[in-house]
């Protein structure tokens, strides 16, 4: 198996309810390494580039709105499969359908105030790392 990286953000519904650490503690839990983490404030550009692959969808304006609503926390992480295991522990994008024990299933709002993202493929996952992270910042 192979050791990759994966780009995640804890969003603004789950720093604003102060959901860090618990959600830090999944991703440890699962077998993660958090690799590089920061907290930093979208601007509005920021968050639009990041999600320009949604920039059709009719939630465009909605989420790059919820993304600067407060800090979010950016991190690398780090382990075997670890864009799968992310997501499998992140749980479906709609939290009514995330299996139970899930980010999603413990923590989200709605379909849209999420908890966190994560990368969908190891070639996104170069892309977003590359967005937040200069490769000087991440120690494994
Ligand atoms: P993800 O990869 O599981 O985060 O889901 P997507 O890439 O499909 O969507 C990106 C983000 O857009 C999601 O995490 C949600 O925050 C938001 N989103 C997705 N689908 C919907 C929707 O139907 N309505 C709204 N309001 N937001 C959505
Ligand atoms: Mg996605």
């Amino acid at each position: 198996m192979a050791t990759e990286r994966t780009l995640s953000i804890i969003k603004p519904d789950a720093t604003r309810r102060n959901l860090t650490g618990k959600i830090n503690t999944v991703f440890e839990d699962s077998g993660l390494r958090i690799v590089a983490q920061k907290r930093i404030q979208l601007s509005d550009a920021q968050a639009g580039a990041f999600y320009a692959v949604h920039k059709e969808r009719p939630f465009y304006a909605s989420l790059v709105s919820s993304m600067t609503a407060a800090p979010v926390v950016v991190q690398v992480l780090e382990g075997e499969n670890a864009v799968l295991r992310h997501r499998e522990v992140m749980g479906a994008t709609d939290p009514k359908k995330a299996d139970a024990g899930t980010v999603r299933a413990l923590y989200a709002e709605s379909i849209e105030a999420n908890s966190v993202h994560g990368s969908d493929s190891l070639e996104n996952a170069k892309t977003e790392i590359a967005f937040f992270f200069a490769e000087t910042e991440i120690l494994p």
